[in-house]
């Protein structure tokens, strides 16, 4: 046979850090463009490679090698755009990734295993999916896993929906909706919560689509299964474009549904994508429109392989996307912006990146920012008796709203009975042999459980060091607010005459598929009076007759070592505050206002002071004041080498090393390094994890340093200091130092 004549680069996830680089070379018969999926060898395996751009021609092998042929062209499918291409590109140059890696990553894992002919089956069944004649009706949708995001779907082929009509929007939505078409910058959508930032993501995308009927646009959530009532919005909103026009991509579908819906949006019949920070990395060709809802979540920084903040990726990619002719724009919305995107949106500073649209008023309320949302109730703690979990006052507050009718929320971020059990006598605690943690105590199940490696036991009967049987839990978890809750409410009564019902939601009572959608469920059906739970109750949830909300104990995070502690926390409170009061015809009805409480031994703290004006903007500005004078981000750029190692001494002993020879690289003038030191959590599950902290006044030279020291790390991994690593990682931007 004649040698084949074209000489293809493909993208193949090599291992990290490993020598071969992601970019191979085969041959293949025919011309293939960039973008086009193939299956190719790679030693004794045959994988999933992307036909890439020509990459540097000094790698390629000499002319006359024999390479390798392809096995397969994908050719079902079309290639992936440029836009995704280049995404791919800068997502591994920024987050020193291999690009093999984040591209291979970036795809639906399902699409991995398939080859030509299972594909073809694949895109041959999509186009029948009522009922296919070879398979039962509903085989998929009760597949082990389906979520229930899945139900209406079915439901709307076989009774098409009306299409839900938009509401009218109030004079703030609709200047904000106008400013935001007639700009070109991203935007931040700063509005409370319940001020209808969801109503403007709706009716942009319903615009944008009516402009522009073949575009698509992208809507990212932080976690999806925490605010099914927003997908049922975007469901409802646009059903009459058909049963594919909304598809979802998060981590809770099978691999089937995410490769189903990977399909629509490549294939260019989904008009949205609903999904969690993974969607950034959505095929999306006709992409003309991103939103970032709850911009500032945590969630949507990825936190293993490249470890990508979907955030800034989504303001990367709407700039790659975008020609003269069709842009993509970026809409970033919150309450409680992170404050770097509020920096960028200070017009006053840094030229005023982003543009800035408010809405300062919940909908139905139009009497003024405070008056509109809960009224703050502090309890000084220092005046209650020692040890008090849940105070008088907030105990009476809670009663007294029972007693109408009415319901409340009670927060701890803490879940399980306490943090640790203690014995008195010899001073032993909980804590986990294989971790530096403590257990937590689980009374429901007398267990002691690692929340980090998940060791778990039985509690002991009496200390296992000294046999005193009196050994008691310290500090409070969810767990133990629900028990004491219902021990002080046993004697209220509800209107109709009925006991007081107290209901628990966190990561211990949701682990079960549909769990957190049936305890909710029970909640707004009003069968629930007091919901106690971690944070995942106090995001997103449009509860209706929650009036009153209380934080037990909030004081800890105000003295963190992080410095983005703070941040979070007026975040988490807010937000929290947010599920109180949300509907004002009820609140009328009821004669009501609704509150926030919060029990704290700080109560001057200058953080609960904004927090008592609801004013997000004074609280952002004093604490950029501060990160300025301190120089931290947003006025610098870090990045963190993470080492992990059987022994403490040898992960520090790797960074040391590395970083020992490092001021001729470039940039390196403008980048501290700081010294190796042990993280914060330093064990977890017997491994020892330390890092090292880079910080630079310019992105740029932080960029071109950590470019030019990945070789020196990979050489130190594999020589003398190298030994007993078991992995490393760059971190850029990293969420918590
Ligand atoms: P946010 O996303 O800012 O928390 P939502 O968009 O969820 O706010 O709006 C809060 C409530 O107000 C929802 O029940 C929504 O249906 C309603 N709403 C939003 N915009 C309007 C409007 N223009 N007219 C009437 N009701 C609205
Ligand atoms: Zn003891
Ligand atoms: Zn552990």
């Amino acid at each position: 046979m004649a040698p084949a004549p074209h000489r293809l680069t493909v993208l193949v996830p090599t291992p990290a850090h490993s020598a071969l680089g992601s970019l191979l070379h085969y041959d293949s018969e025919l011309p293939l463009t960039p973008g086009t999926l193939v299956r190719v060898p790679l030693g004794q395996r045959e994988l999933l490679g992307v036909v890439w751009d020509d990459a540097n021609e000094a790698d390629a092998p000499p002319d006359g090698t024999v390479l390798k042929p392809i096995v397969a062209v994908l050719d079902g499918v079309p290639p992936l755009g440029p836009g995704w291409r280049r995404l791919v590109d800068f997502t591994a140059r920024y987050y020193q990734r291999a690009t093999g890696e984040v591209a291979l990553a970036a795809l639906p894992p399902a699409l991995r295993g398939l080859d030509t002919t299972q594909l073809a089956r694949r895109l041959k069944r999509r186009q029948r999916p009522l009922a296919p004649p070879d398979r039962p009706p509903r085989a998929e949708a009760s597949a082990p896993g389906a979520t229930p995001a899945q139900a209406p779907r079915a439901e709307q082929l076989t009774e098409p929906v009306a299409a839900a009509t938009p509401q009218p929007l109030t004079p703030e939505q609709a200047a904000a909706l106008a400013d935001f078409e007639s700009s070109a910058e991203p935007a931040l959508l700063f509005g409370v919560t319940g001020s209808g930032k969801t109503e403007v993501y709706l009716q942009a995308v319903q615009r944008l689509l009516a402009r522009e009927p073949q575009a698509q646009a992208l809507v990212m959530v932080p976690e999806i299964n925490l605010t099914p009532q927003l997908e049922a919005r975007f469901r409802d909103r646009f059903a009459h474009h058909g049963p594919q026009v909304v598809v979802s991509m998060h981590s809770g579908m099978t691999g089937p549904q995410r490769l189903q819906s990977w399909l629509a949006a490549h294939l260019e019949e989904a008009r949205i994508v609903l999904g969690t920070r993974m969607a950034v990395f959505a095929s999306l060709p006709a992409l003309r429109l991103i939103v970032v809802d709850e911009e500032h979540d945590p969630s949507y920084k990825q936190q293993e392989g490249a470890r990508y903040s979907a955030r800034d990726l989504a303001i990367y990619r709407a700039k790659l996307e975008s020609t003269s002719e069709t842009p993509c724009r970026v809409m970033l919305g919150s309450a409680t912006p992170s404050l770097e995107t509020w920096h960028h949106s200070r017009p006053a500073v840094d030229g005023g990146r982003y543009r800035r649209l408010s809405l300062s008023h919940r909908i139905g309320q139009a009497n003024g920012l405070a008056g509109d949302l809960p009224t703050l109730r502090l309890v000084n703690m220092a005046h209650q008796p020692r040890h008090t979990v849940l105070s008088g006052p907030l105990m009476a507050a809670i009663a007294e709203r029972i007693a109408r009718g009415e319901q409340a929320m009670v927060f701890l971020n803490r879940r399980g009975y306490a943090p640790v059990l203690h014995c008195g006598g010899c001073g032993w605690k909980s804590d986990c042999a294989h971790c530096s943690a403590y257990r937590v105590f689980h009374k429901i199940d007398r267990t002691l459980r690692c929340h980090h490696c998940g060791f778990t036991e039985r509690v002991p009967r009496a200390c296992p060091v000294c046999g005193n049987p009196d050994i008691a839990p310290i500090g409070r978890g969810t767990e133990q607010i629900e028990e004491q809750l219902g021990a002080l409410l046993a004697d209220v009564r509800r209107p109709d005459g009925q006991p007081v019902r107290v209901a628990r939601i966190d990561a211990d009572t949701t682990r079960h598929k549909g769990a957190l959608a049936s305890q909710l469920a029970d909640v707004h059906a009003g069968d629930v009076d007091v919901l106690v739970g971690t944070q995942m109750i106090a995001k997103g949830h449009d509860f209706r007759r929650i009036t009153l909300v209380a934080a037990v104990n909030p004081d800890t995070a105000l003295f963190s070592s992080d410095f983005r502690a703070p941040e979070r926390l007026f975040s988490l409170l807010l937000q929290a505050a947010g599920r109180a009061g949300r509907d004002a015809a009820y609140l009328a009805q009821q004669g009501t206002v609704s509150e926030m409480w919060l029990q704290t031994h700080h109560k001057d703290h200058p953080l609960y002071a904004a927090l008592r004006q609801h004013d997000y903007p004074a609280f952002a500005d004093q604490q950029l004041t501060e990160r300025a004078q301190a120089g931290l981000p947003p006025f610098s750029f870090q990045a963190l080498v993470r080492a992990d190692a059987r022994t403490q001494q040898a992960a520090q002993a790797f960074l040391t090393a590395a970083s020992a020879a490092t001021d001729a690289l470039p940039g390196a003038e403008h980048v501290t390094r700081y010294p190796a030191v042990p993280m914060t959590l330093q064990r977890v599950a017997n491994v020892e994890r330390a890092q090292l902290l880079l910080e630079s006044p310019s992105r740029q030279a932080l960029q071109r340093f950590l470019a030019a020291w990945q070789p020196v790390l990979r050489a130190t991994r594999q020589g003398p200091e190298g030994k007993g690593v078991i992995r490393w990682a760059v971190d850029v931007d990293p969420l918590a130092i």
